[in-house]
């Protein structure tokens, strides 16, 4: 299996090529060169396995010849052994025929680490076998960086940079990058927004020279195997709800699209998923895309669903690409116009799009009455994002007779204050977490500056 960028101008490379780059050299984004198809038959296998047998036989035609199948297996079985639910992933009914999919047994909490546990342990896999080391640095707003930090804390080949705005995070999100106390890991607090750090990373990306020095690699949601360590969530609950007999339809509370995006891979893989629902918040270029056929970028406006603030969802360009009948230029077309505004979708490509996609938005009030509404009717606590992805599954439910599933993102204790406002209830943390506020916390922090970031990070790759 070899893997194509969207943008058409990029090498072809293996899984393991495409894993360790991450964005391709066009700037356009990884995607199979064909979707590997599972025959109802296989789908139907897949009823009654565990997780992690279930996530072996759906990866298996991706991976190639980037890991033999013990390795794959054991790969899997370290990954997902930090969650603290049996079934990694379950589901749980909140109507006749409506279910949550919770995705936040993993160490932070949110679904993120789905992705991020298994992305760690392929690149110590790989980068052991070539005797190599990288270092990953990454901004966050919040959920991406705790998720980053957990995954490779301990781990031999890699040393992970997570580059906070202080005092920006909420204290849980905080805690849960400072106090893990692995030397390969830190939490760098930059005085200033999401967006200096942001534009610090770049710096350092596009500083070739320093780049080549400290192997820099990056594990932001555009990379391939994030997406393709969720498109297995999406087999098993519709699996479990009657697949491939039944279909099914999900609904995705959705910022960067690399979430729903996995549904869609699912979907042409051969699983039996009618509508696929993409939920917003009131950032919301996804929905009036659906709505209008104008991408058009609006600024971003905080809410209290702040992992989906997003003014621009990166991972929409693998869907373009669809769309557009993979021609790598129409995509650059379509990216070229997007940075001096936006661009309207084809007819032919806008129904296409709506053929498999429906969209909801939600306010903050609809998110905070999802909240409270939930509580009610099945004493469910649930996150903001969770909440929005309620909404638009009501907005946009259908037939009553298809199952009906939201992908419940984040613990609700992630964000009690958003939480309790809206349903009076104060969220706690799990067992296993009660003690995050008594952890030490450990904090580097830097100036809003590249060269002192790049001083850092020279003295951690020479020792
Ligand atoms: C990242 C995140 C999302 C959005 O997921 P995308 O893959 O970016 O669409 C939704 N909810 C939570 C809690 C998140 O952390």
């Amino acid at each position: 299996m070899m893997y194509v960028s969207t943008r058409g101008r990029a090498p072809r490379l293996s899984f393991e090529e495409a894993m360790l780059t991450g964005l391709a050299r066009d700037g356009g984004l990884y995607l199979p060169e064909t979707w590997p198809q599972m025959q109802p038959s296989e789908i139907a296998a897949l009823a009654g396995l565990d997780y992690d047998e279930a996530a072996f036989r759906i990866m298996r035609p991706f991976t190639g010849d980037a890991f033999d199948d013990d390795e794959l297996r054991g790969i899997i079985g370290r990954a997902y052994a930090s969650f603290d639910h049996v079934a990694r992933c379950p589901l749980v009914q909140i109507g006749a025929n409506d279910w949550l999919l919770e995705l936040f047994h993993g160490p932070t909490l949110a679904f993120k680490d789905v992705a991020m546990q298994l992305i760690g342990q392929m690149f110590e896999t790989v980068l052991k076998r070539r005797g190599e080391r990288v270092t990953i640095i990454g901004a966050t707003s919040g959920d991406t960086g705790s998720a980053a930090i957990e995954a490779f804390r301990g781990l031999e080949a890699a040393r992970v940079y997570i580059l906070f705005p202080e005092g920006r995070v909420s204290e849980v999100q905080r805690r849960q990058m400072t106090t893990p106390s692995e030397a390969n890991v830190q939490a760098i607090a930059v005085a200033g927004d999401f967006d200096d750090c942001q534009a610090l990373v770049k710096d350092l990306f596009n500083d070739h020279e320093f780049r080549d020095e400290v192997r820099l690699g990056g594990v932001n949601s555009i990379n391939w195997a994030r997406v393709l360590a969720q498109t297995v969530y999406y087999f098993t609950a519709a699996v479990a709800l009657g697949a491939p007999a039944r279909s099914v339809s999900f609904t995705v509370p959705t910022g960067n699209f690399g979430d729903i995006f996995a549904g869609y891979v699912a979907r042409r893989m051969g699983l039996p998923i009618d509508r696929l629902v993409i939920a917003t918040n009131r950032n919301d270029i996804l929905h009036r895309t659906l709505e209008t056929g104008e991408h058009r970028r609006e600024g971003v406006h905080p809410t209290i669903s702040p992992s989906m603030d997003i003014e621009v969802s990166s991972n929409f360009e693998r869907l373009l690409f669809e769309l557009l009948d993979r021609e790598g230029a129409a995509v650059i077309q379509l990216m070229d116009e997007l940075k001096s505004g936006g661009f309207r979708l084809s007819q032919g490509a806008l129904e296409r799009l709506r053929t498999v996609f429906s969209s909801a938005r939600a306010d903050e009030a609809e998110t905070a009455e999802a909240i409270a509404r939930t509580w009610r009717e099945t004493g469910e606590i649930v996150c903001p994002h969770t909440a929005v992805g309620l909404h638009a599954a009501r907005v946009q439910r259908g037939d009553p007779a298809r199952p009906m599933v939201t992908l419940a993102t984040a613990h609700a204790a992630k964000f009690p204050d958003a939480v309790e406002a809206a349903c009076g209830i104060r969220p706690r943390l799990p067992v296993r977490m009660a003690d995050l506020f008594d952890r030490p916390e450990r904090v580097t922090y830097v100036e809003n500056n590249a060269e002192a970031l790049k001083g850092l990070i020279r003295q951690g790759y020479t020792t």
